[in-house]
């Protein structure tokens, strides 16, 4: 569907216009545009209307809802306003319509649209339905793919709780509150049909009937799509299914997970998306696979096997999990009393066949559900979120792909990336255009690093000092303000000047309270610690700022002995505990800070990404070897804390670790940020953020992660859904007939002899294969030997030498090596075009 642009009136929004002036409408557009969280070309017009609440909301939706009739109609009057925001509508259009990447690169591709599911979207504090690293990278995601000009659209769900927000009371105590979101103050509006009326769902559960209200958020080119269940129609429980993120037990998580799949899905049908491609960003939304064919079951009269294959080749699943609890797990229990009737009124298949796409053994009914293994079964790709996750993936999952070697497990990774026009400074923002023109963050990124290598010494460094300085002046402001609630923990100076000096190694970490982030890993010697904060020639600042889980006690714990620490040792000049960890805190934090601290348990950490926002403002990074910062990380470019193994929960591995950390910030990063030359800048130090910032910076931005997934993933997926639905479907059951036909005879090849010669440096292979059911051609028959110290495994194809009648083969291979024979195995696979690697069930070893 085409992205409307004009048209807004107030019968389409949510609340009304204060008024009818001109020039409102197109203030309305603007505002209702998100891309104004990365773009403040019109930030001034913002605050010229209303400068109080702009400078208290940064969100011009509540500036144009807030400010009086009267306000808003005299500064629309004043010379050249209205002009200017002529040219930004304009612009604005213009940016909707333009070639992007995408058009100049895949214009000849078959995908017309991919759909994006996720729980959650972090673009702006403005519309508070995240809670954390998810969400940002959905919310980053979708920022890119509207710079790239992908054809996306994407759904979630509007919680009117959204996620809680924090503060801290007199005792240092973390205190949650959950403000109601008004769905007339966020920049959504209801998504209404061609004849003006809001668009409403009904979907069924439990043996009820639920209305969706449905919503739409314009970001930049991209749509989003929200529902939500407070329909007055509904019984109150039901009209609070969609109150908080991640709120209730799992009976309302089920809830949600059915109306984010299913009750997606058929919004995206209902305003007529016809997405080749549906991206699955965490399990959350693996019921979409069932509503999608479901759908193919009614177009193409298929049954649902067949539109189960014929929709998996479109669908891909991005899981973020590096341990098995992470994973959503219902029991059979509740997945029939919510999905009974659906499975046989609308999938007509046995509900046992149903849970057996959950099921690690598919034989075996009882037991939980799992919804990573519906997303696994019911998509054609599957990838974790950085190269070491994706090992870690393939790891969790192995257990559904038994006898594949570990590196043939078909689970991929795509590393993610950050939206670096989301995250940068002003300044730094300055510095990269500069360098790099304005629209370096929309095309293939090539030559920045060339680019931002030349940036003088003396630019990065006013660029940091800057960046510093504002900092502190945030920091100051943030609780002067937090002390107007009342008496907070611990007890700041009278004085805000006081606190943090602008010319001091400034060192920020903010997370979730959790214990496996090890937040608490700096105060594993508190006097050590305080030393190196109060050193007085060389000192160190530290600003901290996260949340812990609302009933989550050690969470809780956690935070209060940070405060503790602080008010025990007198350090409230040194380091600050910021309350209310969002989008905006994050943001002064990644822009301002010197050196971002990350300490989890390696490997829980599937990438992490607030590491990658002080990237481009030239802040370096110091972490364990987790995640994205395993692939990152090398001497030039900052500093790394542990071995790059695993250590499990061992408290003397934390002791060590903090050790480590101690060490390599009195030796190491506290003394090059001191050591300057004649002119006072921290030579070291500045390479460092030259090569930091040159070439970490486009390695890991979102530009890069959705380019990735573009050519990786939507592309062939694409083509592999179409080549199914093809001959009005009939190109998907043919292709599942040959799916059943490789995994049953697949099963019944085995090798009835293997002989072995050896000559000089050279191994003969000689294999005597029987494949009743399967033609030779369709086979690939290899020898294969695991790769040596680490390295990818060795595979020699062998060849058909003589076939007999009755579908048993000769194959032969010649091998150069010094390997022993014993290194060696053969074994066969199916060679089948069409059918994905993950619907690949079996491999037939020789031994
Ligand atoms: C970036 C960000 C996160 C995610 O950070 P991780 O390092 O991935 O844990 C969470 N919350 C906010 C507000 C953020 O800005």
């Amino acid at each position: 569907m085409e992205t409307t642009l004009s048209g807004y009136d107030s019968r389409q929004m949510y609340g009304f216009l204060p008024s009818d002036t001109k020039g409102v409408d197109l203030l309305a557009q603007l505002a209702l545009d998100m891309r104004w969280s990365w773009n403040h070309a019109a930030d001034s017009i913002w605050q010229q209307i209303d400068p109080e609440i702009w400078e208290l909301t940064h969100n011009p939706w509540i500036v144009l809802q807030s400010v009086s009739k009267e306000k808003l109609e005299k500064t629309l009057k004043e010379p050249g306003f209205l002009e200017e925001v002529q040219t930004l509508w304009e612009s604005k259009v213009r940016f909707h319509k333009e070639e992007a990447w995408f058009q100049k690169y895949h214009s000849d591709s078959p995908l017309s649209c991919v759909a994006y599911f996720s729980m959650e979207y972090m673009l702006d504090e403005a519309l508070p339905i995240y809670a954390g690293g998810l969400g940002n990278v959905a919310g980053d995601q979708l920022k890119a793919a509207s710079d790239l000009g992908i054809p996306l659209v994407a759904v979630g769900l509007f919680y009117q709780q959204g996620y809680f927000r924090q503060s801290i009371d007199e005792n240092g105590k973390q205190q949650a509150y959950f403000p109601h979101t008004d769905p007339g103050q966020v920049p959504i509006i209801p998504l209404r049909k061609e004849n003006g009326e809001w668009l409403r769902l009904k979907i069924e559960m439990d043996g009820n009937t639920i209305w969706l209200r449905t919503w739409q958020v314009q970001v930049g080119r991209v749509r989003l799509y929200l529902m939500d269940s407070n329909d007055p129609a509904n019984f109150p429980m039901h009209r609070c299914i969609t109150n908080e993120l991640y709120g209730g037990g799992p009976e309302n998580r089920i809830r949600q997970e059915i109306i984010l799949g299913i009750g997606g899905w058929r919004l995206l049908r209902a305003i007529g998306h016809h997405p080749e491609v549906c991206h699955l960003n965490e399990g959350h939304a693996a019921f979409l696979v069932l509503e999608r064919a479901r759908d193919l079951m009614n177009a193409y009269q298929l049954t649902f096997e067949e539109a189960l294959a014929t929709g998996r080749a479109g669908n891909l699943f991005t899981t973020h999990t590096a341990v098995p609890a992470g994973f959503d797990h219902f029991s059979p229990e509740l997945l029939r009393q919510y999905l009974g009737e659906y499975v046989s009124n609308h999938l007509q298949i046995d509900f046992s066949r149903f849970l057996a796409l959950g099921k690690l053994n598919t034989e075996n009914a009882s037991g939980h559900f799992n919804m990573a293994y519906l997303a696994i079964r019911g998509s054609g790709a599957v990838n974790g979120v950085s190269r070491l996750h994706g090992e870690v993936s393939r790891r969790l999952f192995s257990k559904l792909f038994p006898r594949f070697p570990f590196h043939e497990i078909p689970i991929g990774h795509v590393t993610n990336g950050v939206h670096m026009p989301s995250w940068d400074s002003k300044r730094a923002d300055k510095v990269w255009t500069q360098a790099c023109g304005k629209d370096r963050w929309r095309g293939q990124q090539e030559n920045l690093h060339a680019f931002m290598k030349g940036v003088p010494h003396e630019t990065l460094w006013n660029m940091r000092r800057k960046a510093r300085s504002q900092l502190v002046t945030f920091i100051r402001s943030r609780l002067e303000r937090e002390k107007r609630l009342g008496n907070p923990f611990p007890h700041y100076p009278e004085t805000a000047a006081e606190i943090f000096n602008p010319d001091t190694l400034t060192l920020g970490f903010a997370r979730r309270f959790v214990p496996y982030k090890r937040t608490n890993l700096l105060l594993h010697q508190p006097q050590r610690l305080a030393k190196l904060l109060t050193d007085a020639d060389k000192p160190l600042q530290l600003v901290i700022s996260g949340k812990a889980h609302p009933y989550d006690d050690t969470g809780n714990k956690l935070i209060r002995q940070w405060l503790q620490f602080i008010e025990d040792y007198n350090l409230q000049r040194q380091l600050v505990f910021l309350s209310d960890y969002d989008m905006s805190v994050a943001e002064k934090m990644v822009q301002g800070v010197d050196v971002w601290l990350n300490t989890p348990r390696r490997p829980w950490e599937a990438s992490g990404t607030s590491g990658m926002k002080v990237l481009v403002n030239g802040g370096l990074n110091l972490s364990v070897l987790d995640g994205w910062w395993a692939e990152a990380y090398s001497p030039e470019v900052g500093w790394a804390l542990g071995d790059g193994q695993e250590h499990g929960e061992d408290p003397a591995w934390d002791a060590r670790d903090a050790e480590a950390l101690y060490d390599l910030l009195e030796f190491q990063v506290i003394p090059e940020f001191y050591d300057r030359n004649q002119d006072n800048l921290p030579e070291k130090w500045l390479e460092k953020i030259r090569s930091s910032i040159s070439e970490l910076t486009p390695r890991f931005s979102a530009n890069r992660t959705v380019r990735e997934y573009t050519e990786q993933y939507y592309l062939p997926a694409a083509e592999q859904f179409l080549k199914r639905t093809g001959k009005d479907g009939e190109s998907g059951r043919e292709i599942l007939k040959k799916i059943s036909a490789l995994n049953t005879y697949g099963q019944g090849i085995h090798f009835n002899e293997v002989h072995v010669e050896r000559s000089d440096h050279k191994l003969l292979f000689t294999a005597y294969v029987t494949h009743r059911g399967i033609p030779a051609k369709d086979l690939s028959v290899e020898v294969f030997a695991e790769g040596l110290n680490g390295s990818l495994p060795e595979q020699h194809a062998m060849k058909a030498v003589s076939e007999n009648g009755n579908g048993s083969t000769v194959f032969t291979a010649e091998i150069k090596t010094g390997r022993q024979e014993g290194d060696f195995t053969p074994r066969v696979r199916g060679n089948f075009p069409d059918v994905l690697p993950l619907e690949h069930e079996w491999i037939i070893w020789a031994r």
